[in-house]
């Protein structure tokens, strides 16, 4: 905090930079699989309580060295960030939103008592990591490069406390779209057995520690045929996220209007950049700073509680418009049917798997990621 005696926070121009002399060369960008290649080079920052955030290094991607007891190793002291990098038509390089990734990584270092740090320091160091492995981002339409940020615990204590170590580290993975052709919807399974997120827990902070719990619900999903949890919550089985994507569910009103629904940020949802990026879209376009071609005229748009309740009666009366999930790696996900107390309740989906208020919303979104249409959430790296 502000009243303590304060120790030196991240600082780029003290980067030591060893560079690679093994470089690979970049696969072909079809061949690659999400999360499994990784560039020349990482960053890392190490941190303790003594002397505050030490030298940053860009140097060769590799392995590290770290004492068994180390807290992360116990006690899951690990958090994580994940945005993209896209090279436009003219080869410049951006990066989108990534203040929001950096205040959301402060949060969630807050939340789980490790070392904060001044946001754009580190944000200026990804740009020097991400224009020395500048190669890596792919050219075609739909690739990116995924920027992974994480910092752990590194304190060799057996112990639950505060680590009094810690290191930040960046690792970079080139990425192809997450759907080669076309939009496939995804079946999703409405889980009552598991849950993902409770009241004053951990769901709204991105920490290592919410994701492991979630693959074995994982596992049995995908065994009973369906490819992603949607995550429920409260006896009125309230819909919260879907896998790790926060969801939306559009119904058509009875006065003619279209409503398009997310749930709040209650504590339970991580505040995904995609999803804050369709609600300012949507809000855009109601409040006609920027009104999205073929998007409903009469869209209305809420932060509210849905029930499953709520999905299956508007299914049966034929007002459920579509559902989608949001997320960085997808970016739009439709939903074509949920699994639920034993029955299918099944979801409209359009010609090419998006509905009327995605499909808008998704192509105003693609386009300023891939900087074909201009704006500020475009950061040049
Ligand atoms: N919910 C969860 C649980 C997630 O892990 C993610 C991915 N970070 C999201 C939602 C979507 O967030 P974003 O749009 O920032 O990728």
């Amino acid at each position: 905090g502000e009243l303590m005696a304060s120790t030196p926070d991240i600082q780029p121009n003290r980067v030591e930079i060893i560079r690679n002399t093994n470089p690979a060369t970049p696969p072909p960008s079809h061949t690659l699989v999400f999360g499994h290649t990784f560039t020349d080079h990482m960053l890392t920052i190490p941190w303790n309580a003594v002397s505050g955030w030490g030298t940053p290094e860009i140097k060769p991607y590799g392995p590290f060295q770290m004492e068994p007891s180390a807290t992360v190793l116990h006690y899951a002291q690990t958090i994580f960030e994940g945005m993209k990098a896209y090279r436009d038509e003219h080869g410049k390089i951006t990066l989108f939103r990534p203040d929001m990734n950096m205040k959301r990584m402060n949060n969630s270092a807050r939340r789980i008592a490790l070392p904060t740090f001044n946001g754009n320091a580190l944000l200026d160091l990804i740009k020097q990591l991400i224009r020395i492995d500048q190669h890596w981002v792919p050219k075609e339409p739909g690739y990116s490069l995924y920027v992974r940020p994480t910092m752990i615990g590194t304190q060799k204590v057996i112990g639950v406390g505060p680590p009094s170590e810690a290191l930040l580290f960046v690792i970079l993975s080139p990425a192809g779209p997450y759907y080669a052709s076309g939009f496939k919807p995804v079946a999703l399974y409405g889980t009552t057995e598991f849950v993902r997120a409770s009241p004053g827990g951990t769901g709204a902070y991105k920490l290592g520690v919410n994701y492991a719990p979630g693959v074995l619900p994982q596992k049995s999903a995908a065994a009973l045929g369906y490819s992603q949890n949607l995550w429920l919550h409260g006896e009125d089985h309230q819909l919260t996220e879907v896998g790790t994507m926060n969801m939306f569910v559009v119904f058509g009103k009875e006065d003619g209007s279209t409503e398009l629904v997310t749930p709040p940020l209650d504590g339970m949802i991580l505040p995904g950049v995609t999803r804050d990026s369709v609600l300012t879209l949507a809000r855009e376009h109601v409040n006609g700073t920027k009104r999205l071609p073929n998007l409903p005229e009469n869209l209305v748009v809420s932060e509210r509680t849905v029930t499953m309740k709520e999905v299956k009666e508007a299914a049966a009366a034929g007002r459920l418009v579509e559902m989608f999930g949001a997320g960085t790696a997808a970016v739009i996900s439709p939903v074509d049917r949920i699994g639920y107390m034993g029955e299918d309740v099944h979801i409209p989906t359009g010609e090419d798997g998006m509905g009327p208020v995605s499909r808008p919303i998704w192509t105003e979104l693609v386009g300023r990621q891939w900087g074909s249409i201009p704006s500020e959430w475009s950061v040049p790296i």
